[in-house]
């Protein structure tokens, strides 16, 4: 049939996956539309996701970092929070950053169809244009013919079949519109979306209540790493309830009432202002005609992908959460560039060896790679080393004491294999451990690789020496 636009590269979705890939075919000379239901290009990522979150988070760190103080003799008192003014700094945020964005789609010439895609053969697409924010459809269609197409439509929440309509119940996108501080907020799941914003709501003064179904907050990193945080925040909750289910939530006038299901689960159902839900997220996979196209989506939603980010249509490319875990901005990123390379017949591949994850919280978690646990599961032979915080001169400084910074090696190469710190900035820090990991480096190489001195990141360095000690083979 006809087509209303035509290109050479078709992107779905305009998150940290899709923009990134639409930039790079354009700069590599590929004429490119990309295709985004909302008004501003950045996805869940900018719009509702990671960078709102840690706008907040800062705020809230700063607070409890000032709060600290007052055992050196620095007294500010209790903060006033005008929580309407720290919506709109959070706003500023997003659009300074969405802002840039449009600004470098126009700069490459990249055409963006605002409204919803579905595919509807392997080489058209419709589009439902959408108006104002994007949720609104305009009744009017669009068809993009195109040669090749990278599929970048996300994730969204998981919802529970149980849990009511009420402003008073929220997912991760409602809990940052921070329309009001509860005095008391449930938090279902203790994953790090959830533990991130019950940090800043209990920061901002509300009491926390958690429950998760697993044996522990924050699945992933080591449970060593783990402990520091909690041991830290534990003062932020009145209950946490792990191997628990919440298996009922009614609203009714004076609030939230849920019945939770768990050995040391409540009894009775239990009253909240606030209930934020964060269960988990799932891929868009199924909402896109993928099927007209001729690509496969999994049951669960995923589009599965090979190395070059292909799906089982070889013109068609795949990337981000869409095509599975980890769910992080970063990885859509790294693998955006593989599937516009690919479609322009470079020989790139997605080899990371390690993708870090980081819990925003006070104090940070980061880790990368080979966990003890893992490695513990799957039998392969590691050393570790260990630099706690308690002798570094710049976390004493700081006032910040709690944390330490691990590394594990293979125990046969002495190679770097994974990594974890637990302090503030741990996030920032990682970086470091990922090269190592990705380099091949062993304890000699970052231990004899100069550090400033006083900085947190010594630690690095200093776990690193440690283990320099005690490997046998080293040169
Ligand atoms: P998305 O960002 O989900 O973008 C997909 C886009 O496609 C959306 O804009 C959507 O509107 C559009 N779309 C979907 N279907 C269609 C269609 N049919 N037609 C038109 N448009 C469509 N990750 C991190 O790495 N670090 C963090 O600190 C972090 N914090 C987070 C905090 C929160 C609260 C949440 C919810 C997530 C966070 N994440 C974080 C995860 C991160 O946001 C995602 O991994 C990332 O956004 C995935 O990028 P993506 O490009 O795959 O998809």
């Amino acid at each position: 049939g006809g087509a209303d636009f035509e290109c050479e590269m078709l992107v779905l979705g305009a998150g940290p996956g899709g923009y990134s890939a639409a930039f790079r075919s354009a700069d590599l000379g590929m004429k490119t539309i990309l295709v985004e239901r909302y008004a501003t290009l950045g996805g869940v990522c900018l719009n509702v996701g990671c960078i709102p979150s840690k706008a907040l988070l800062h705020n809230a760190a700063v607070i409890d970092e000032v709060a600290h103080l007052e055992a050196n003799g620095i007294k500010f008192g209790k903060p006033e929070i005008d929580i309407d003014q720290l919506r709109g700094y959070k706003e500023k945020v997003i659009g300074k950053l969405t802002g840039g964005l449009a600004g470098m789609a126009k700069a490459r010439k990249v055409d963006i169809v605002r409204g919803i895609g579905t595919f509807i053969d392997p080489h058209h697409i419709a589009v439902d244009l959408t108006t104002g924010s994007g949720k609104d459809l305009k009744n009017e269609r669009v068809v993009v013919k195109f040669q090749k197409a990278i599929i970048a439509a996300g994730s969204r929440v998981v919802k529970l079949p149980f849990i009511p309509e009420d402003p008073r119940i929220v997912d991760s996108t409602g809990a940052l519109e921070l329309k009001f501080v509860p005095k008391k907020m449930l938090v279902i799941g203790g994953g790090i979306i959830g533990l991130e914003m019950g940090t800043v709501y209990s920061t901002l003064g509300a009491r926390l209540d958690v429950v998760e179904m697993m044996d522990g907050l924050m699945q992933g990193p080591d449970r060593d790493l783990v402990k520091v945080w909690q041991k830290m925040n534990e003062h932020r909750f009145d209950n946490i309830m792990l191997n628990t289910k919440t298996t009922a939530v009614e609203a009714r006038e004076d609030g939230i009432y849920v019945t939770f299901e768990g050995e040391k689960a409540p009894k009775e159902p239990q009253r909240y202002d606030l209930v934020l839900v964060a269960a988990g997220r799932a891929p868009n996979g199924k909402f896109i005609g993928a099927e007209n196209a001729g690509v496969v989506v999994t049951d669960r939603g995923f589009i599965p992908v090979d190395k070059q980010m292909r799906t089982n249509v070889p013109h068609i490319f795949a990337i981000g959460d869409i095509v599975g875990q980890p769910m992080l901005a970063h990885k859509a990123v790294h693998e955006a560039h593989v599937a516009a390379e690919v479609a322009h017949g470079e020989k790139a591949y997605f080899d990371a060896r390690v993708i870090p994850g980081v819990a925003y919280t006070d104090p940070e978690v980061a880790w990368v790679g080979m966990t003890e646990a893992q490695a513990k599961a799957e039998g392969i032979k590691i050393e570790k080393s260990v630099f706690p915080w308690a002798a570094s001169g710049r976390a004493i400084a700081n006032g910040r004491d709690e944390g330490f910074t691990k590394l594990i090696f293979d125990a046969e190469t002495h190679q770097v294999i994974g990594g974890g710190i637990v302090g503030t900035h741990a996030g920032d820090m990682i970086g470091e451990v990922c090269l190592a990991i990705e380099m091949g480096c062993d304890a000699t190489d970052i231990g004899k690789t100069i550090h400033p001195h006083p900085t947190l990141g010594e630690s690095i360095g200093m776990a690193a020496e440690v283990a320099h000690g005690s490997c046998t083979d080293l040169p």
